[in-house]
């Protein structure tokens, strides 16, 4: 340890001078008084009170004085900073309560104007319902395919096994683009059902094919309670080896538990259509009364007029004819198809009564139904 050094004079230290620290701390509070804003006040502490400032760099050379000097000299520098430290404290208190006066006063709200009168917007529930039952069968490891609402007749009818005469052909049904309907030629119509979906997904994808094909089709009709000329359709499709009738019966039990819950089933009923063989009519469990309503005059049942059954849609078998125009072996590979209304199974689940409240698009319709996704 080195001795003191007796030639050290601490007046002669220029930082320590009484008249520099007290300059020191006039600057100081002059800078203080000035600064307009908390902001400023920040910039200020630290330029007078912070590691670099004169009078912390003055509190640093007191290390060096000697013994009988130190305590002086510390006197002077701890009251300037004290000094500056309050006013420092008391200038910010005043900066803050000026800035929550300009608050309250800039950022007021004022509760009696009208608020925002825009209503929030719904999804029509048919896309809702839609997206519900392409979950349904995404699920399961089906795609969504999608295709062209302007269709070629052939996609529409003739890929389809419907024979040229076939009466869905007229224009009392179909609405023709281009050519006529019964004339022959082959024209181009508004498509009459979302069965050329699955024709293109036959010709487009790799077998196995399971495809849902949900979309608008369009039939020649008035616009009633019960009818619409432009309406949603969703049609499943699938084509591998060795599907049955049981494949298609199994899968529609599960579509309508998962819409209507547990306790729900289908039947099927024979009918005959072009695409399939053999064809059915499924009808669904009354999803109100169970089939409780049947033979029970009691408690009878509004929704399927007591008979304990609804009928959704058709489906059944590819016939073999239709699996053939689209290049698949109908030796190898079988499949079943299905298709019905989404406005039906919407007016069924949410009691609607009107078609004409589904597509007229006011909004009051829409907006019960909500954001459901
Ligand atoms: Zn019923």
């Amino acid at each position: 340890m080195s001795a003191p050094n007796k030639s050290y004079d601490p007046v002669e230290v220029e930082a320590l001078k009484p008249d520099a620290i007290e300059r020191m701390r006039t600057d100081a509070l002059a800078a203080i008084a000035a600064a307009g804003d908390l902001e400023a006040l920040t910039h200020v502490k630290t330029a007078h009170t912070g590691g670099g400032s004169p009078l912390a760099l003055a509190n640093r050379e007191i290390g060096a004085l000697p013994p009988q000097a130190k305590a002086e000299a510390g006197k002077r520098v701890g009251q300037a900073r004290g000094a500056v430290n309050q006013a420092l404290a008391a200038r910010q208190a005043e900066l803050e309560a000026e800035r929550d006066a300009r608050v309250l006063v800039e950022e007021a709200v004022d509760v009696t104007l009208p608020y925002d009168r825009r209503p929030a917007g719904a999804r029509h529930p048919l896309t809702t319902l839609s997206e519900r039952i392409e979950d349904i069968f995404t699920a399961m490891g089906y795609e969504v395919a999608e295709g062209p609402e302007v269709e070629a007749e052939w996609f529409n009818f003739d890929a389809l096994n419907f024979p040229p005469d076939h009466p869905a052909r007229e224009t009392q049904d179909t609405f023709f683009v281009e050519g006529r309907g019964g004339s022959g030629e082959s024209g181009v119509v508004l498509r009459t059902h979302t069965s050329p979906v699955q024709i293109r997904a036959l010709l487009e994808r790799e077998l196995p094919v399971y495809v849902i094909a949900p979309g608008r089709v369009y039939r020649s009709d008035e616009l009633d309670a019960t009818h619409t000329p432009v309406f949603a359709q969703v049609e499943l499709l699938a084509v591998d080896e060795g599907l049955t009738m049981a494949d298609l019966k199994g899968t529609l039990d599960h579509m309508v538990v998962s819409l209507f819950g547990e306790g729900m089933t289908t039947r099927l009923r024979p009918n005959h259509f072009p695409f399939t063989e053999p064809s059915a009519e499924m009808d669904m469990l009354c999803y109100v009364c169970r089939g409780d309503s049947v033979g029970n005059p009691d408690r009878p049942c509004r929704t399927c007029s007591s008979e304990g059954w609804i009928e959704l849609g058709g489906c059944g078998v590819v016939n073999p004819r239709v699996l053939t125009a689209c290049g698949v072996d109908p030796e190898k590979y079988s499949g079943f198809a299905f298709g019905f209304g989404i406005e039906r199974m919407l007016m069924f689940r949410h009691n609607v009564e009107d078609m004409r409240d589904i597509v007229e698009g006011d909004v009051r319709f829409t907006l019960p139904f909500g954001m459901e996704i």
